[in-house]
């Protein structure tokens, strides 16, 4: 099994740290800084291997050449961002795989965020490491993509198994909630779940990983029946 660990960094966002015992390999999902990462390696005996970005913002890839520096590590990305992640040494793109171990991910083309995003799907573990594309009960800002390429992610996120685990790489889910109170003030879904968002929040606690199965019931850009109500929804939200 893949082991996932948290380390919440900057304002809002999480890096993701993810170790195989077996082959002893431990690879480092969007590192906005590098200092906590390389600390809760060494914490926990550690060597980074791998750096995976899903795009290019610097609160995603801040971190890589310091950390390959210390470590060496290979790092793997977008090949349609390369220009903007000059620390590339892999580019993929939708339908290529990369691997850590005997674990094998597939690279989901999910753009609009960013126009090269890709998401990283572990199949075999029920896993997928989402970047800035999808968040609890939100979605990314289109910053250079469209509302048909957003919907078209969410349709493609949305088919995955439901009990995948989705991390995400930014604590927005409470902001997110006021507004999917708003979109679908009949859903007693997302009510119950601000409910819960709310008492965690209070008590200090992450309120991601999420689940698809959780997305596709409060979601309300992953529920939007069109990419003219995503678009709708998405203005609405950026206003809010
Ligand atoms: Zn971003
Ligand atoms: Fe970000």
């Amino acid at each position: 099994m893949l082991e996932v660990i948290i380390i919440p960094v900057l304002s809002d966002n999480y890096i993701w740290l993810v170790h195989d015992d077996k082959s002893g390999e431990t690879m480092v999902i969007d590192p906005a800084v590098s200092q906590p990462v390389l600390e809760e390696a060494d914490k926990r005996g550690w060597k980074i291997t791998q750096i995976w970005n899903t795009h290019w913002h610097p609160d995603h890839t801040g971190g890589n050449a310091e950390i390959k520096e210390a470590t060496g590590c290979r790092i793997s990305g977008p090949e349609a961002e390369k220009k903007r992640i000059p620390t590339l040494d892999v580019m993929v793109n939708g339908g290529d795989t990369l691997s850590m171990g005997d674990y094998v991910a597939d690279v989901i083309d999910v753009p609009a965020h960013t126009a090269g995003h890709i998401a990283f799907h572990f199949a075999s573990e029920n896993i997928i490491f989402v970047g800035d594309t999808l968040f609890a009960m939100g979605c990314g800002r289109l910053f250079e993509g469209t509302p048909e390429q957003m919907y078209d992610n969410m349709q493609k996120l949305a088919a995955l198994p439901d009990e995948t685990v989705v991390y995400c790489a930014h604590e927005y889910t409470q902001s997110n909630g006021e507004y999917a109170l708003v979109a679908e003030p009949e859903n007693k879904a997302i009510e119950q779940r601000m409910r819960d968002v709310i008492a965690a929040r209070s008590r200090g606690e992450y309120t991601v990983p999420t689940t698809i199965a959780l997305e596709k019931a409060t979601n309300p850009f992953m529920r939007a029946q069109s990419a003219e109500i995503l678009a709708e929804r998405r203005t609405a939200k950026d206003n809010f």
